[in-house]
């Protein structure tokens, strides 16, 4: 596996002379390991590149603490730089869904777990929060997805939109926003096609969507097990659509998350939650200070 970033730093400043503070050649010498740990914790480079330089600027010249090493430090530095990056302002995991019905736009490329997460919001949303909530699907390339949200639906006891063949996305849409009103639900779920690759014509849709039912979150879904198509995503979907807000899966994989980097630093916009699993109940609320030290290793 993957070599602790505090050993890694140990060893370098080991070979160099103690010193009072930390010199800039100290710190340049320590960052190459800190650069080297984040691209293998798969933080995508432009995000690892600045990073290092923020960190640079924020660690020469510190005083060196007696009680801990200078390795010790630079990691503290780095740890405490990557949990300020990776919180957002507002709470983890809260979500605007006052005012019902409250849309909430499912988004991202297909295979990111965007179903999977519309089942595990809609269960944490009714079981947690005490919400009804009404579930819909605007894949209308696939089928398959319309039917594997409404057996999710089935299994956790929450209701879906009744599948009517023909309708576009934005019809559809606007279904599920009335049903809501009219069956006096809190939040109605949207989970909008994904394609593989990011693609003009599924934009244009879920902008489309986005004017017809004025979501009040509108969540990127993004697979924590990749780190550049992560940024590529993100920037796509932020920049044409307009996030508010970030799911993280696959964190229970062995990868590092440092596509939750890269998120935060290209977005600005929080990261909410993290999925832990397949199974229904695996979405937590995202922590900053644990991703910060599994990013470390
Ligand atoms: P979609 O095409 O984006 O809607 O993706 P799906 O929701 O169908 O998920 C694709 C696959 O990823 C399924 O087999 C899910 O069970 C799996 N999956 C989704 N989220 C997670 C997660 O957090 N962890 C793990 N291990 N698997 C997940």
């Amino acid at each position: 596996m993957f070599e602790n970033l505090s050993d890694r730093l140990s060893g370098v400043f080991d070979r160099l002379t103690k010193q009072g503070a930390l010199s800039e050649d100290d710190v340049k010498t320590a960052l190459r390991e800190v650069r080297v740990a984040l691209l293998e914790a798969d933080v995508s480079l432009p995000v690892a590149r600045d990073f290092v330089k923020a960190v640079q600027e924020k660690a020469t010249g510190q005083a060196v603490t007696k009680s801990v090493t200078p390795g010790q430090q630079v990691v503290k530095i780095v740890h405490d730089e990557l949990k300020h990056v990776l919180e957002g302002d507002g709470e983890p995991g809260a979500l605007k869904i006052d005012n019902p019905p409250a849309p909430i736009l499912m988004v991202g490329l297909q295979g990111s777990g965007k179903t999977t997460t519309t089942g595990k919001l809609a269960k944490r949303l009714t079981e947690k929060e005490g919400k009804r909530v009404l579930m819909a699907s605007l894949d209308i390339y696939r089928p398959a997805a319309m039917d594997q949200l409404a057996v999710l639906g089935m299994q956790i006891g929450v209701d879906t939109l009744p599948i009517v063949k023909g309708e576009s996305a934005v019809q559809i849409a606007k279904r599920a926003k009335t049903q809501a009103s009219l069956g006096g639900y809190d939040v109605v779920l949207l989970d909008t096609a994904g394609r593989l690759q990011i693609d003009q014509t599924l934009m244009q849709e879920v902008e489309d969507v986005r004017d017809a039912v004025q979501p009040r979150e509108t969540l990127l879904v993004v697979d924590g097990l990749t780190g550049q198509v992560a940024v590529e995503v993100a920037e796509e979907f932020d920049g044409k659509i307009g996030i508010s807000g970030v799911v993280l899966t696959r964190m229970d994989g062995d990868g590092r998350g440092g596509a939750a980097l890269s998120m935060r630093a290209v977005t600005g916009k929080p990261i909410k939650f993290v999925g832990a699993g397949e199974k229904m109940d695996a979405l937590e609320t995202f922590e900053p200070d644990r991703i910060a030290g599994r990013i470390l290793g």
